[in-house]
């Protein structure tokens, strides 16, 4: 099989120098920052997380500001982003650091030892905040090498993510890992896309490209047949009472643990099922989906203006401020929160 060589690599970072963006990670360079940056890139697009790190790093400028904050304050801040876990990971891991003198450990095992971060993330840290020779393979990456080689890698194996890391470890030139990184990142995010579209007129690895020379990129990698997601129906109450509204915490297990969310039941009820929960006056409002990775919640909501408390005793009522400003809620309930107002 054909390995990455040292002159593909030097016309990648000759690229990358000339088109990389500017991004808040990238204005200054810090292990805590690039660690955020890779947590929160892990499920969320670059533009959208652009503004959750500005304002996470000016709430928690440091290890030891993240590690003193409480969990709901954490979860705040990361409101609309999901996968919840990645923040209470982030929070777990900063305690842990802070703990051991506030220094991200600059080394492979004692990172991946800590919560929420992988061989990947640790390889991320390390080659751009310290600038050691470990390269950080994720499925961007793996595209970028199986179509560069004509490999068919399985994306979802670790033994092809692991093997491209040895390929490339040698050839991480020394004082230029950070660029070397990011510069794969980059060409994977910004030319080299997923499915059909390769930008290969903008590639500076045309020429050396084997599947853009055979004319087979879109092969490469092959692709992983994705299971068929969940369907699940749900109806979504806005109670509303003397200008609060109800929430509740979720259960501490399961999708979206222990989050807070709009009180809500199994199924997809009638106007006249839902009138008989709560009394008050019911409105109807527009259905709403949320996807998940697994699941895909299908929801019918009501809005009822409650003529008396309702007798549950895990609902707690607040101001629409206190929704903003505290508790944290999920995206997937942003459709009818809009009504919280
Ligand atoms: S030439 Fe095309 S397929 Fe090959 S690395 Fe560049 S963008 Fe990807």
């Amino acid at each position: 099989m054909r390995k990455v060589n040292a002159k593909e690599i030097s016309l990648l970072l000759d690229w990358y120098r000339e088109h990389k963006r500017t991004l808040p990670w990238r204005d200054e360079v810090s292990p805590y920052r690039t660690w955020v940056s890779e947590i929160m890139l892990q499920q969320t697009r670059v533009e959208a997380a652009k503004g959750y790190f500005l304002r996470w790093i000016t709430r928690f400028p440091t290890v030891g500001d993240l590690a003193a904050a409480s969990e709901e304050e954490v979860l705040k801040a990361w409101e609309g982003l999901g996968y919840y876990s990645r923040a209470r990971n982030l929070h777990k891991a900063a305690k842990l650091v802070a703990r051991a003198g506030g220094e991200l450990p600059r080394d492979k095992k004692a990172l991946e030892s800590l919560p929420g971060i992988g061989t990947y993330t640790a390889g991320a840290i390390l080659s751009i905040a310290f600038g050691e020779k470990e390269p950080a393979v994720d499925g961007n990456v793996l595209r970028v090498i199986s179509r560069l080689t004509a490999e068919p890698f399985d994306i979802t194996k670790n033994e092809a993510k692991e093997k491209v890391a040895t390929d490339l470890r040698p050839l991480m030139p020394d004082g230029e890992t950070s660029d070397f990184t990011q510069a794969l990142f980059e060409l994977g995010a910004l030319v080299c896309l997923p499915n059909a579209l390769p930008r290969c007129d903008l590639c500076p690895l045309a020429g050396e490209c084997e599947a853009h020379r055979l004319g087979t990129e879109t092969d490469y990698p092959p692709r992983t047949v994705k299971p068929e997601k969940r369907r699940e129906a749900l109806t979504v109450f806005v109670l509303a009472l003397e200008g609060k509204y109800a929430i509740r915490k979720r259960p501490s297990s399961g999708l979206l643990a222990n989050l807070w969310e709009l009180p809500n039941t199994c199924g997809t009820l009638s106007t006249e099922d839902a009138a008989r929960l709560y009394d008050g006056e019911i409105t109807s409002l527009p259905p709403a989906t949320h996807v998940f990775t697994h699941v895909v919640w299908e929801m019918t909501g009501y809005f009822v203006r409650l003529s008396a408390p309702p007798a549950e005793k895990d609902l707690i009522f607040i101001t629409p401020e206190a929704l903003r400003e505290t508790y944290p809620l999920p995206s997937a309930f942003s459709s009818y929160r809009r009504y919280c107002k």
